[in-house]
């Protein structure tokens, strides 16, 4: 694994294996704090994508995974949650050298990884079928079997996360899995694999392929060979993948982008509010999916809550995720650059910038792709920045009189993944929880720790189908029905 000063040579995990590429190919992975060289990591090729899945379907039907009694599953999954946790502070380590978010974030984000591991080592042999009730001389009941070979593609802005989050259930449910984790962050999606099998999962059970979406990506969701498609990412790429995955009749799972709203009634606690709204679109330099990237605000409350945000935004030290600051670099140059060319499409539109706009002048920061934490004020709900994912740190704020306007104004948006409300009314808590058009809506609270429990996903174009909770075992099982006659006599 690297450290600071040297960067590693990462290879692709298949059937339990540390290999090459097939044409031995390999991409540069840069630590976006510094824009320094982190490593070289294999690129998988469409050939070592098939190598990947011959592998998943042998395990699939070996004695040592696919003959596993479930409580067996469980138990491997405890002890790779707790291996991840003896483990917590190199990955940490490695995930904000990667990502470049601060290690306090990546310390979260693993604890978080282990704990999907743990919830669902623990659901592990609770995946039960029905009885179903026909009248004399028949029993008929359904069984929950594991779905097969789950092919799960993830980004760059959670990788240990994201990627536990999808391979622990389908572990659990029996499946196996190819994970395929962003080119501009696969490191801890590696370790994981390395982790697992220490922790005593059997070979081909877990497969990482890192890779460009272009090869790899492409590969994967166009086999014919893989039962069930987990996505993460952009709408976009997502439309591409879901289409591949249509041509074999392959189910998927969409988990794509959002443009979450915070609404800030003027009864709320709005010291309370500002933490929240901040840290929601904060976090990760805003590079989340659930970002609350609007800011719904009732007019009487938008002086003051706008105040307190300009505080809180322009007090942030920026610095390399490994140094701990309130918010790290952004991804890469690229995404760096798509941000401020938002900032200037809202200026454009009208909106007024109070705070951040810009790269910092510091020059401690060197080459890495810093941007300021920044809040657009005046933005009108029909403006692109209003409705498009910037994905950085970015606030558009919106203001609105009545109760009825806030959720009309909510769900003024192709997205649904998410909603904050903050009011000390239960009653508007409750008309808003009930007309917001999202996966989740939280009440005076903006996400629930990991809220690994909860199930998560969105409504329209944020994606179908759920992640996280008991409910998320649904994609990785197929109910088979059986039906008997039998003779009363
Ligand atoms: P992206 O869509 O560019 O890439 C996601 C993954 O798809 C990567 O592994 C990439 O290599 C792969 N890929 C790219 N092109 C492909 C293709 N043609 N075929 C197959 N795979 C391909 O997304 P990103 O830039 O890595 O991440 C940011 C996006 O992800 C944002 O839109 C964000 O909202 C979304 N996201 C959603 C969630 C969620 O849970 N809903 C979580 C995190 C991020």
């Amino acid at each position: 694994m690297p450290t600071a000063q040297t960067a590693s040579n990462e290879g692709l995990i298949i059937n339990g294996e540390r290999t090459n590429a097939s044409d031995a190919g390999t991409f540069e992975v840069f630590d976006p704090s510094t824009g320094k060289l982190l490593a070289r990591v294999a690129k998988a090729t469409t050939a070592d994508v098939k190598r990947a899945i011959a592998a998943a379907h042998a395990a699939l039907e070996s004695k040592s995974w696919g003959g596993l009694t479930p409580a067996d599953r469980g138990r491997i999954l405890h002890r790779m949650a707790l291996a991840i946790r003896e483990h917590a502070e190199e990955l940490a380590d490695l995930e904000s050298r990667d990502t470049g978010k601060p290690v306090r974030q990546a310390r979260t984000d693993v604890q978080v990884a282990a704990r999907y591991f743990e919830f669902y080592a623990g659901a592990a042999d609770k995946i039960m079928g029905h009885t179903i009730p026909l009248g004399p001389g028949f029993l008929d009941f359904t069984v929950r079997e594991p779905i097969g070979v789950s092919a799960q593609i993830v980004p760059w802005n959670y990788p240990i996360q994201i990627g536990s989050r999808g391979v622990a259930p389908a572990l659990a449910a029996g499946c196996t899995v190819i994970l395929k984790p962003s080119s501009e962050a696969p490191m801890t999606a590696l370790r994981l694999a390395e982790i697992a099998l220490k922790s005593g999962l059997p070979n081909g059970v877990l497969n990482v392929v890192p890779g460009t979406g272009a090869e790899a990506g492409i590969a994967l969701a166009s086999d014919p060979d893989i039962n069930q498609l987990t996505f993460t990412g952009s709408v976009e790429v997502g439309v591409a993948v879901a289409k591949l995955a249509a041509e074999n009749v392959v189910p998927v799972v969409m988990e794509l982008g959002g443009k979450s709203p915070n609404i800030v009634f003027a009864d709320a606690d709005l010291e309370l509010a500002a933490q929240g709204v901040a840290n929601a679109i904060f976090q990760n330099a805003g590079q989340t999916c659930s970002a609350g990237s609007r800011l719904l605000v009732q007019n009487e409350a938008h002086g003051i809550l706008v105040e307190r945000l300009v505080h809180r935004a322009t007090n942030m030290r920026l610095g390399p995720g490994v140094t701990d600051p309130d918010m790290g670099p952004i991804i890469s140059k690229r995404q760096l650059e798509a941000i401020e060319g938002y900032v200037e499409v809202g200026k454009l539109e009208g909106a007024i910038v109070v705070a951040g706009g810009e790269r910092p002048k510091d020059p401690t920061l060197g080459e890495g792709y810093y941007f300021k934490p920044t809040l657009l004020d005046r933005v009108s709900p029909g403006m692109r920045v209003a409705q498009e994912e910037i994905f950085g740190p970015v606030l558009s704020i919106i203001t609105f009189d009545e109760v009825d306007d806030a959720a009309a104004l909510a769900n003024l948006s192709v997205f649904g993944l998410l909603a904050g409300v903050w009011t000390r009314d239960i009653n508007k808590a409750l008309a808003l929880a009930s007309g917001i058009k999202a996966g989740q809506v939280y009440v005076n609270t903006y996400g629930a720790a990991g809220g690994v429990e909860l199930p998560f996903g969105g409504y329209k174009k944020s994606g179908y189908g759920r992640e996280k909770g008991l409910e998320a075992l649904a994609s990785y099982t197929q109910v088979k029905n059986v039906c008997i006659r039998f003779s009363q006599a």
